[in-house]
């Protein structure tokens, strides 16, 4: 079996963070691994706080799976400090990982900041450029690029940004760093743009109207990675973890007060 591994927050309500990336894992059929770079406090109402993990508890996870497992993926969540961003950048590259997925976590939907100020600049720097993938969101794209990123058009003009801005860095001549800008928070479908250095495609699928979206970017971007573990090109993994989140959303457990979390446990044919 595939063994991916998800370096990423943990969030008790298990919408978002690890929880939902190992349960995403799963469901597409591959093994989940999950080192956690920052306790949150959070249910589907808020996040309340977060307990970032010192470097040498972080080093301490990885390291004895790097010794291990041969990990066909790797996704990256919230990396909230600059040094967690440098071990993860440094595993990436003494380890030779391949099908790096980067979601850049900056903020909550809810708007809890998820990265400590400064952090989010040298996450651009140093691990972006080490991505075979990066999954932002509309918010995160136009804050990475310093760019207005509010329509389709905005999308396209940031995915190629980005990718030049990666690729200019160019830490890791294999990276493929493809750029994958997620419009779920587009007014009227749920577009998605793949940007991977020579074409532009665009993704779409019906807006599902629903409150029950939490951890959607983390979902997506793990149903990426484990895609990716399994040898599916880059815009036939789009079009399957797409069809698996629209899948999850559609049958969400409807729990909590707040945003609830998505169905990870769905098939993608439901
Ligand atoms: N908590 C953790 C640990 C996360 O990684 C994320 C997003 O990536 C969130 C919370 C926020 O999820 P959402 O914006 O979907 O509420």
């Amino acid at each position: 079996m595939l063994v991916v591994l998800s370096i990423a927050g943990f969030d008790p309500s298990g919408g978002a963070g690890v929880l939902a990336d190992i349960k995403t894992f799963a469901a597409l059929g591959c093994f989940g691994a999950a080192a956690i770079t920052s306790l949150t406090s959070q249910n589907t109402t808020a996040v309340y706080a977060a307990y970032h993990q010192p470097p040498e508890v972080l080093r301490a996870q990885l390291e004895p799976l790097m010794s291990d497992f041969d990990i066909a993926a790797v996704k990256t969540g919230m990396l909230p400090t600059r040094a967690s961003i440098e071990i993860v950048a440094t595993t990436i590259e003494r380890h030779q990982l391949t099908n790096v997925v980067v979601d850049p976590v900056i903020r909550s939907t809810s708007g809890y900041d998820l990265i400590d100020d400064g952090a989010a600049a040298f996450l651009a720097e140093r691990l972006l450029p080490l991505a075979d993938l990066m999954t932002p969101n509309m918010a995160e794209a136009a804050w990475l690029t310093r760019m207005k990123v509010e329509d389709l058009d905005g999308m396209q003009q940031a995915a190629r940004q980005l990718y030049e801005q990666c690729q200019a860095v160019r830490l890791k001549p294999t990276a493929r760093c493809a750029v994958l800008i997620t419009g779920g928070h587009l007014a009227d479908e749920a577009a998605d743009v793949l940007y991977d250095g020579s074409e532009t495609r665009i993704f779409r699928a019906p807006k599902i109207l629903t409150r029950n979206t939490h951890g959607t970017g983390c979902t997506l971007s793990s149903a990426m990675a484990a895609l990716l573990a399994q040898g599916c090109d880059t815009p036939e993994a789009v079009r399957r973890a797409k069809d698996y989140v629209v899948a999850a959303l559609r049958t969400a457990p409807n729990i909590g007060h707040g945003a609830g979390p998505l169905n990870h446990s769905v098939m993608s044919d439901e």
